[in-house]
């Protein structure tokens, strides 16, 4: 059964109208349910006492459930949901350097096809994709957790479990609703969406001109390196993901934001960090160094580590040099495995 949240205001005024209930209530309820982060106060709302019966009785309005809540001592926030449709996946809320603020982080899939070696998320496979009601699901846990510490959800970034672009549909139709000035009125500019590199994706989104920020799982400058952490490059090499990443700025006009999981041995060498600069040369971006949180064994069962203090100085160093804007991506949650790379459909935080 649909939920309230699967709902668009179109099919919901056709809802209302089938009840023979006004369809002007439709958008009315269904802005007042995501300002309050999937909850309906009835005295507020007067929909008559006929229709509010008839929603309750036919109409539930969500269809996630939490199954475990866990807080970090940074004060980040990781809900294991429970989906009606099967599964569960993780989303996350994060404090942000502003009190009064907080960022949000929600996965597009159930489990990732892309097999990134240090990343948790991927270890067993894509189970399936997440439905654009269930992505709106884990906005309204965020909002509502924001709203009840007295912070505003300020930024959404689709960088929890799985690959945005390969559940586009979904992820576009969440993304209207959330951001939609008469929905989640979140704002456009508001959401990033993070990509492995799926070309074909990059360019779409980018011809849907939604105002919307792209950030480009990158992780190496070169397909040598890069082909032995993250699989997706040999269908997508390098260049090609760069060429559509400056297609994507063309016409947007959106910086795109540049992640790189720092890898000891692996990808953090100073040539590495020429390459990148080279790579990027002429083009604006803002570069994320994320030092690598720990997963355990890759697929391939080789053990990452973070690499050491001075070599991540060094590697900024030179990125800053060659005239980027570049920064330590802060690591938050990781004592409840609720940070980048750690998330996963089965929860043992
Ligand atoms: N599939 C998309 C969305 C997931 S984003 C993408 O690849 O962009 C998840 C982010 O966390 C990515 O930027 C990824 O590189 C980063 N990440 C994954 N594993 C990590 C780890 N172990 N430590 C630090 N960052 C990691």
């Amino acid at each position: 059964m649909n939920a309230l949240t699967d709902l668009t205001p179109q099919a919901l005024a056709a809802q209302f109208a089938e009840w023979g209930a006004p369809p002007s209530h439709a958008a009315r309820l269904l802005r007042h349910f995501y300002n309050r982060g999937g909850t309906v106060d009835w005295d507020e709302l007067l929909v008559g006492k006929a229709l509010q019966e008839r929603i309750l009785r036919e109409l539930p309005l969500r269809s996630a459930s939490v199954s475990a809540r866990h807080e970090s001592t940074d004060g980040t926030v990781k809900f294991l949901l429970a989906m009606a449709r099967g599964g569960s996946t993780e989303t996350v809320l994060m404090t942000t350097p502003y009190a009064e603020r907080a960022a949000g982080c929600v996965s597009s899939q159930i489990g990732c096809a892309m097999g990134c070696d240090f990343c948790a998320s991927t270890r067993r496979g894509l189970e399936r994709n997440l439905e654009a009601g269930e992505i709106v699901e884990q906005f309204l846990y965020l909002r509502a957790e924001a709203l009840a510490t007295n912070r505003r959800l300020s930024t959404l970034v689709f960088m929890g479990m799985g690959e945005p672009f390969h559940n586009f549909e979904n992820v576009v139709e969440a993304i209207r609703r959330i951001a939609s000035p008469d929905l989640g009125g979140l704002g456009w500019r508001q959401v990033t969406v993070s990509t492995v590199g799926i070309v074909p994706g990059i360019r779409a989104l980018a011809d849907l001109d939604l105002n919307i920020n792209l950030a480009l799982s990158l992780h190496a400058p070169d397909d040598a390196t890069r082909a032995t952490i993250v699989p997706a490059n040999r269908r997508f090499p390098v260049a090609e993901i760069i060429d559509a990443t400056k297609y994507f700025y063309e016409k947007t006009g959106r910086i795109t934001n540049i992640e790189y999981c720092m890898l000891a041995g692996i990808n953090d060498s100073d040539e590495h960090a020429r390459m990148l600069a080279e790579l990027l040369r002429g083009f604006r971006t803002h570069i994320n160094l994320i030092p690598y949180n720990f997963t355990g064994a890759g697929v391939s069962g080789r053990m990452y580590t973070r690499p050491q203090q001075e070599r991540l100085d060094s590697f900024l160093k030179i990125v800053r040099a060659a005239g980027f804007i570049a920064h330590f991506r802060v690591t938050r949650g990781d004592d409840v495995n609720a940070a980048c790379g750690q998330l996963r459909e089965t929860m043992q935080a």
